[in-house]
């Protein structure tokens, strides 16, 4: 029988009287399964609308696994390096999971991640992220990588305080801070207000082509132009407000060495998308990002010789981008002719070239004329564009299975959650009820 909450944190806070003594006896933060008189279930997906409400804690497992055998994979010997700490601000799930498995497997580094994500709960599943980084720090544990993770909301006071504490009595300083937080909502510690993003227009109201992630009908749809103050709140949510003050926290306080690196992610995406992303509000509060990486890049390098970066990723599906209209139906007719051409990528791949080629190389990031790192350099090639254009005014309901990769797409959606991964006999119980350190 399934536990009840009660239970659940009861055990929760055995592990974490496990894991304090461990920490007193100064020995690694180490991962247990408490799987002792834990109730198994079958999980089967649950969703509502074209959002998964529950995950499957041994497919997330193998979506931990299988990103870590691409880096292994990719960087087999691994490169020597100045990097050595790292701290992945939204460490969960996509990008920012990607890079933390990156510079873990692939680099050798020290990562603490920091995310938001929801514990189980009795028979209630623990979110997705939640289960991957409890595989995570299983795998590091079995591969003698140090990790170390906290989860609250990083846009408080709070949990900065805490990384602070933790990067000093564990880490001592750290070498590379990622920004990688994707979030509707924002409480700023400062003021109290709570900012809520949108994903409007700016300027004129924008109709455009788009999929319904549940039924797959091509249609139509409309975002209204954004008010000042819609456009305002966006940038305070996911601009550079945040990342300022991590990375400013972090330098005030000693934290960050010689030379620390720091660097937020960005989309640009080819003119279909632009209403929505570039030019709209998220493109304004990416704006924003970019000339914080500007007055950071100027800070680091004048206090410890230090730089800050936007990194300009690919479109893949993640939570975030699911989200967005237009985008769903362009990244499957992307994917269609990138897999056709065998330049497909994830999450993963683009993470392991921008540690690979980009933040371990001696020379260090190579970047645009707009001091951007490109990892989008695949996706805006001249005649993967030039393909997706030609099919976009073509795909309606009707062609959508044989012009875009619209099942891919919904693999991708079903594999965020876990769900529909390769190797996972979804008919067995598995224990939900597994805990971070
Ligand atoms: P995601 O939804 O997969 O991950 C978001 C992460 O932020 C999770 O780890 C989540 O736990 C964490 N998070 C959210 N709110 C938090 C809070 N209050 N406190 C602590 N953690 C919190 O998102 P993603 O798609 O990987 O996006 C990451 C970045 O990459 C974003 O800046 C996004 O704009 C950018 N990007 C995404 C794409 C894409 O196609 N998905 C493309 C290019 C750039």
């Amino acid at each position: 029988m399934p536990g009840t909450i009660a239970e659940a944190d009861a055990r929760r806070s055995r592990w974490h009287g496990t894991k304090f003594q461990a920490q007193k006896l100064g020995a690694q933060a180490a991962v247990r399964w408490e799987s002792e008189s834990m109730p198994e279930q079958i999980v089967k997906q649950r969703s509502r609308g074209f959002i998964c409400v529950n995950a499957h804690p041994a497919g997330c497992a193998r979506n931990v696994e299988r990103q870590i055998s691409h880096v292994r994979s990719s960087m087999p010997s691994r490169p020597s390096t100045r990097l050595r700490n790292v701290l992945v601000l939204g460490a969960s799930t996509g990008y920012g999971l990607s890079t933390r498995i990156a510079t873990g497997w692939g680099l050798g580094c020290r990562t603490l991640g920091v995310f938001f994500e929801k514990p189980p709960a009795g028979r209630r599943t623990a979110s997705a992220g939640y289960y991957n980084c409890v595989a995570l720090h299983q795998a590091a544990e079995r591969d003698g990588l140090w990790a170390r993770s906290v989860n609250g909301d990083a846009f408080s006071d709070e949990i900065k305080q805490e990384v602070a504490q933790v990067i000093e009595q564990s880490m001592g300083k750290v070498d590379l801070v990622v920004y990688s937080l994707a979030s509707p909502k924002r409480t700023n510690p400062r003021t109290g207000v709570t900012h809520t993003s949108s994903l409007k227009a700016i300027g004129s109201p924008f109709t455009g082509k788009t999929v319904d992630l549940s039924g797959g009908t091509v249609g139509t749809a409309s975002v209204e132009a954004a008010t000042q103050a819609e456009i305002d709140e966006t940038v305070a949510v996911m601009g550079g407000e945040d990342w300022r003050w991590w990375v400013e926290g972090l330098a005030d306080n000693g934290l960050l060495a010689q030379g620390a690196q720091t660097l937020a992610y960005s989309y640009y995406g080819p003119a279909l998308t632009w209403p929505i992303y570039k030019d709209g509000t998220i493109g304004a509060a990416k704006q924003d990002l970019k000339a914080t990486a500007d007055s950071l890049n100027a800070r680091l390098e004048q206090e410890v010789g230090g730089a800050a970066w936007v990194a300009v990723n690919k479109a893949v599906v993640t939570q975030a981008s699911a989200a967005i209209p237009v985008v769903p139906l362009y990244v499957s007719l992307l994917f269609q002719v990138m897999k056709a051409k065998g330049v497909h990528e994830g999450c993963i791949e683009q993470m392991t070239r921008l540690v690979r080629d980009h933040l371990a190389a001696e020379r260090g990031p190579r970047c645009d004329a707009d001091g951007l790192i490109r990892l989008d350099d695949l996706e805006m090639r001249a005649d993967v564009q030039e393909e997706v254009a030609g099919l976009w005014p073509m795909v309606e309901t009707d062609n959508l299975a044989e012009l875009a990769d619209f099942a891919g797409f919904r693999r991708d959606f079903n594999n965020l959650f876990g769900f529909d991964v390769d190797g996972v006999d979804y008919g067995l119980p598995v224990e939900t009820e597994v805990f971070l350190p």
